[in-house]
């Protein structure tokens, strides 16, 4: 099912498209599994850090476009500010340049690391929202991690600045409503940026 609206809308694409263009090799690696008929393309609009009205691009799966559709909606209505929202290919499909410039983006194809398991951004079930001022902070052997690594004053959420994810934010009341999980509320590691769906919601679309 389609949206048609001037502002917020979803465009099914095939390999002959030119978002295909954009994104082949790209977010859409050669050894991607994910089939382009499960993809779609978003128009939304959203309140840039300058206060003014920006379009944003976003590749996600089908199975989510009609719910983003209606957060980024909720979002502009409510002024949500909100820095970039450019597809990953913009940033040669590389997460951290991505992340490391507050770039908000879903699908970008890959292997969980050591796995061949597919991430949910793999799949375009999974969103992040102002990467670094909510990064995703992890400890890999006894050491901090940090994604983006320019994100490191943000670590600590005690702390009060601005475009901050939490329990409290519209965005993640909004991802909430709609079914999402959080990365803020993982126990191992907390990616703050980061809204997915439930893992029994891609074994039901992909096992
Ligand atoms: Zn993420």
């Amino acid at each position: 099912m389609e949206k048609k609206n001037m502002d917020f809308y979803s465009l099914e694409f095939d390999k002959d498209s030119e978002i295909f263009a954009r994104i082949n090799g790209l977010s859409y690696k050669d050894n991607c599994t994910v089939p382009v008929s499960d993809l779609r393309y978003l128009h939304v609009l959203h309140f840039g850090f300058d206060g003014k009205s920006h379009e944003g691009e976003i590749i996600c799966n089908k199975y989510i476009a009609d719910d983003l559709l209606d957060i980024f909606q909720k979002l502009y209505e409510a002024k949500y500010p909100i820095e970039k929202i450019k597809l990953v290919d913009e940033y040669g499909a590389d997460d951290e340049k991505s992340m490391a410039d507050n770039n908000s983006s879903s699908f970008n194809f890959r292997f969980i690391s050591y796995t061949t398991k597919i991430s949910k951004h793999g799949y375009g079930l999974a969103m992040d929202i102002n990467t670094l001022y909510n990064p995703y902070v992890k400890t890999v052997d006894g050491r901090l991690s940090v994604e983006p690594a320019n994100a490191t004053d943000y670590v600590d959420r005690t702390k009060d600045f601005p475009y901050k994810i939490d329990d409290e934010d519209l965005a993640y009341k909004l991802f909430i409503e709609h079914g999402f999980e959080w990365g803020g509320a993982w126990k191992n590691s907390k990616d703050y940026q980061h809204f997915e769906v439930p893992d029994s919601v891609v074994k039901k679309l992909y096992n």
